[in-house]
């Protein structure tokens, strides 16, 4: 270019370096840049010094110097001969191409042609320019490096960076982000930390600041360990640069890595199986319960005490408190009730010096009511259950015992239990019964996973690499052990490789780890990870830092908490002309009838079965099947605490053994009260879903007791004493009928104060009671050849499991999923429904008034129901939330239920099988809100357009 020179000599121009424009952060040549973010820009920019913007918002001219994008002149942060810093305008269009120019003293430069992305993700690094250490900061604002790691699965870390597109709050151009109120991104970044998916709890502008975005991101509990571990993010589809990262093992790991390297190979394989079991029967178990893994004291490895403790501590570690079942826990559909639950069960077996609960089993028996364990389990819905779960399983980790959850997976019935072989589709399972267990997993950080007896899709449980290799500590991160339900371990290799942990209770298979490992079948590496998980859970659980301190049970607090428990999950299913609640004052004559109620309540058998405090009322011998469990009855009178609340009444008990004398008993009374019970046990299925007397012989004919008596008097009450579903033939000639579940050992005042309204019924159904067996997806159940032939157990209806397959099929049952009665009534209205699914953190809410138009207080279970759109082929309605409220006679109080689209439950999101993900599907979604899954009993609280 020719060089004009002399008085009409122009004053030089600036010039932009070809491609001299970068994301400040990222640097990356020739890589777009996004509205509001923050740019390089280097060339000849004429000035002997450099000049920083010294306020907010910033100038758009330094020193003389300005830069403009088209017309439209850009904040500037920091000037100097060769660099410029500036802020592209919220106002550019993207994605688009501008043109750059720098002008100075009227000078302007050559136009450089800029690449605008709505997403140009880059994250800030010590080495960026003008920003210095400090990029990646813990919450303290300490910078992240090898002499300051992350803890993986505790640090969060903030990381800043530019470029992530529009956000809620947009400042203008060239002023700072809010301080006072976040802005967050319109969509959600997500970050990898060494390939592991991180938590995110904040990502929008860095508050304060101008065109710099914070993501504040909890390292993986999972991430891989290092002083350069890549952390990378993306949005939008756009990746930002990789920068590394200090991380150390989590506490718990560093502390289990830090054993392994002490241990020998012996004390490594000593680990994992349990020992006094019959097989090898080395042992006696030193505190009784279902197993033991000896520690090593020499390393100052405590012992493992196993136990049972699905409705109080189990087997024979010594009386504890029977809690009532747990599927009375979740029909108490109240998360903080099930922790109280869960505390008992904690604290008790802490103080018998266990240490490793067996508990949480949620399996979903609504596929299968007939099972003989649904009384260990938390009903149908795998949300429900996940959360109830969920909160047993965190008070019991609280008391410092390792929680655990069971039998994974898809163990629904107990026929051939051992031989049956589950087939269901992907989607099916992910959106049943592993939904609980991926609920329990996440919400709660169980410890313990113990797989089942049974196989899936041909493979079993326990040495089944898809179930848990790939979905529980894959998908899941599931960091703690896997145990095998009792013998359910099937060889050595395919179980190590496939994911098992521990055997129980023998060594029958993991005592060959040692040859396994040096034939080179299974590496040393998954040997020590198998250990590595059995100390992490130790440490975890809080069993090195809480040392052990066996005492007394709390008796009189964990009594109380037990009688709370069956209050509140009681479920009230009739209650013809008000026939209830009974009134003190006035009745003169109670009829008892049946179910040993003069002395005691019923409660469930097998593994989970507890010898209740004070010990049983009565012991009635091991039906057939199973044959190894024995019948006990809770030391808890329904007649005596019946009689405590009507001092003035005739209390006549009746054994229920003569239908003809129980009627006549009846007759000769003002009400009769019929208590009707099932046993059932861990090892049985029920024959049927009536009354099936399965303890005499010959069994006492309960439907027909119930008839007798109902006809010989109009005021009859029937409390039924089961596990789960059942069908009443007698229902229409009965007036009231309390369901009271296996009701623990406070069960006598529990029902007395239910009948007599001294505490108002507010239990739901958490299983749904078909009409008859003709309803069930199997009306017959898949039989075992012989005891040893795997033999296939069609699920064929998927994730229709309840609810929701009556809904699919039309069927009305005899009572619904979500119902039960109250001795008032509530009135839902001004339901509405407000669509936060563009939110940062996407969500709904739904809002109603709920008025308790009765005369007595109590409690309502407000359930919203959601339909998904029909291309999802998802079931009708699916449970999204719900909220126990309670109110005062008159009351009247607005409620806000919110259903949060990330939740652990995948409230809104269905199985995606072509990616193997959860997503999201575009469409018109109807909110249902009522108290029950009965479409009669709900109300359309509006409609959620997701998408366009
Ligand atoms: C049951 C498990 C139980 C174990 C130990 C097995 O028979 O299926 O639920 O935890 O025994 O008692």
């Amino acid at each position: 270019m020719a060089t004009i020179t002399g008085a009409w000599a122009a004053a030089p121009a600036p010039s932009i370096n070809p491609g001299g424009i970068v994301n400040a952060a990222s640097s990356a040549p020739g890589a777009p840049v996004a509205p509001g973010s923050i740019a390089s820009v280097y060339g000849d920019f004429l000035l002997s010094a450099p000049s920083l913007a010294l306020t907010v918002p910033l100038p758009l001219s330094l020193a003389g110097l300005s830069l403009a994008l088209g017309a439209v002149e850009t904040p500037l942060f920091y000037v100097s001969g060769s660099q410029v810093n500036l802020q592209i305008p919220w106002e550019m269009a993207a994605p688009a191409q501008a043109s750059l120019t720098a002008t100075l003293a009227d000078q302007s430069s050559a136009p450089e042609t800029v690449s605008i992305a709505q997403f140009a993700p880059g994250i800030f690094t010590v080495n960026s320019q003008g920003f210095g250490p400090g990029a990646i900061q813990d919450s303290s604002y300490h910078l992240i490096a090898p002499s300051n790691p992350a803890t993986a699965g505790a640090t969060v870390i903030l990381i800043y960076c530019t470029g992530l597109g529009p956000v809620t709050q947009q400042p203008p151009t060239g002023a700072a982000a809010p301080s006072g109120s976040l802005a967050w991104t319109t969509t959600k970044p997500s970050v990898t930390i060494g390939g592991a998916p991180a938590d995110l709890l904040f990502w929008g502008l860095a508050p304060g600041s101008v065109g710099e975005y914070q993501v504040n991101a909890l390292v993986p509990a999972n991430a891989v360990t290092g002083d350069a571990v890549p952390l990378v993010l993306s949005i939008g589809g756009a990746m930002s640069n990789t920068v590394q990262i200090a991380v150390q093992p989590a506490i718990a790991d560093q502390h289990a890595n830090q054993l392994l390297t002490q241990m020998t190979q012996d004390q490594k394989i000593q680990l994992v199986y349990g020992a006094g079991g019959p097989v090898t029967n080395i042992f006696p178990l030193p505190r009784g319960g279902a197993g033991w893994v000896p520690g090593i004291p020499a390393l100052g490895i405590p012992d493992l005490y196993l136990a049972d403790g699905s409705v109080g501590v189990g087997n024979s570690v010594g009386q504890a408190t029977a809690l009532p079942s747990s599927i009375a826990s979740a029909a108490s559909w109240d998360v903080s009730e099930a922790y109280k639950y869960g505390s008992v069960i904690g604290a008790e077996m802490r103080a018998y010096g266990m240490n490793v609960n067996l508990g949480g089993n949620v399996n979903l028996i609504g596929r299968e009511p007939r099972d003989g364990r649904t009384f260990e389990t938390k009903g149908e819905d795998p949300i429900l259950a996940g959360k109830i779960a969920a909160a047993h399983i965190n008070a019991i980790q609280d008391q410092h015992v390792i929680g655990g959850i069971k039998h994974f997976a898809l163990n629904d019935q107990e026929t051939g239990r051992t031989t049956a072989d589950v087939h269901i589709d992907e989607r099916g399972m992910r959106e049943s019964d592993l939904l609980a267990f991926e609920i329990g997993v996440k919400d709660a950080n169980v410890q313990s996973v113990m797989c089942s007896y049974n196989l899936v899709n041909d493979v079993y449980a326990c040495e089944n690499a898809h179930l848990l290799n790939d979905i529980l500590k894959g998908d899941w991160q599931f960091p703690g052990l896997v145990m095998s339900d009792w013998w359910a371990t099937h060889s050595t290799v395919a179980a190590a490789l496939n994911g098992l942990d521990q055997e129980q209770p023998d060594d029958a298979f993991f005592a060959s780890l040692g040859p396994a490992i040096s034939g080179g079948q299974v590496p040393q590496s998954r040997l020590d990870n198998m250990v590595h998980r059995i100390l992490r859970a130790m440490y975890a659980a809080g069993l090195f830092d809480y040392p052990e301190s066996p005492g007394p049970v709390d008796t009189v607090t964990d009594q109380a908490i037990a009688q709370e428990a069956e209050e509140q999950g009681a479920v009230l299913l009739k209650n013809g002309g008000g026939q209830l609640p009974l009134n003190a004052a006035t009745v003169k004559s109670i009829a008892i009838i049946g179910s040993h109620a003069d002395i005691g309540v019923l409660s469930g058998g097998g593994s989970a079965q507890v010898t209740p405090t004070g010990g049983p009322a009565l012991r009635e011998g091991y039906p057939n099947p199973p044959g190894w469990a024995q019948v006990i009855w809770d030391p808890s009178s329904p007649l005596q605490a019946i009689q405590a609340m009507a001092p003035g009444a005739a209390v006549r008990f009746d054994p229920g053994t003569n239908a003809a004398a129980a009627a006549a008993l009846a007759a000769a009374s003002q009400v009769a009260i019929v208590f009707v019970s099932q046993w059932t046990s861990e090892g049985m299925d029920l024959p049927s879903l009536n009354f099936t007397d399965v303890i005499h012989s010959p069994p006492i004919d309960q439907d027909g007791l119930v008839a007798a008596v109902a006809a010989a008097n109009p005021h009859t009450i029937v409390v039924m004493e089961n596990a789960g579903a059942q069908v009443m033939p007698w229902l229409a000639s009965v007036s009231a009928v309390l369901e009271a579940w296996f009701p623990g050992q406070r069960g006598g005042p529990a029902i007395a104060n239910l009948l007599f309204g001294a505490v108002n019924p507010s239990g739901k159904l958490p299983i749904t009671f078909p009409a008859s067996v003709d309803q069930l997806p199997h009306p017959v159940i898949a039989q075992p050849p012989d005891g040893t032939t795997p033999f296939p157990v069609d699920y064929s209806e998927g994730f229709s499991v309840g609810y929701k397959w009556y809904d699919s099929q039309g069927f009305t049952p005899l009572f619904p999923f979500g119902f039960g009665l109250s001795y008032t009534t509530f009135v839902f209205s001004s339901a509405a429904v407000v669509n936060n699914m563009a939110f940062a953190k996407p969500n709904f809410q739904v809002t109603f008034n709920l008025t308790n138009t009765g005369s007595v207080a109590g409690a309502e279970v407000a359930q919203v129901y959601l339909a998904f759109p029909a291309s999802t082929g998802e079931p009708p309605k699916r449970l999204v939330g719900w909220q126990k409220v309670f109110l005062q006679a008159g009351a009247a109080q607005q409620v806000t239920i919110e259903v949060d689209a990330n939740d652990s439950s995948h409230p809104l999101s269905y199985w995606d099988v072509n990616s193997n993900a959860w997503l999201i599907a575009p469409g018109v979604y109807t909110v249902y809100l009522g108290n029950s899954s009965s479409g009669a009993s709900l109300i359309t609280a509006g409609t959620l357009q997701i998408g366009s």
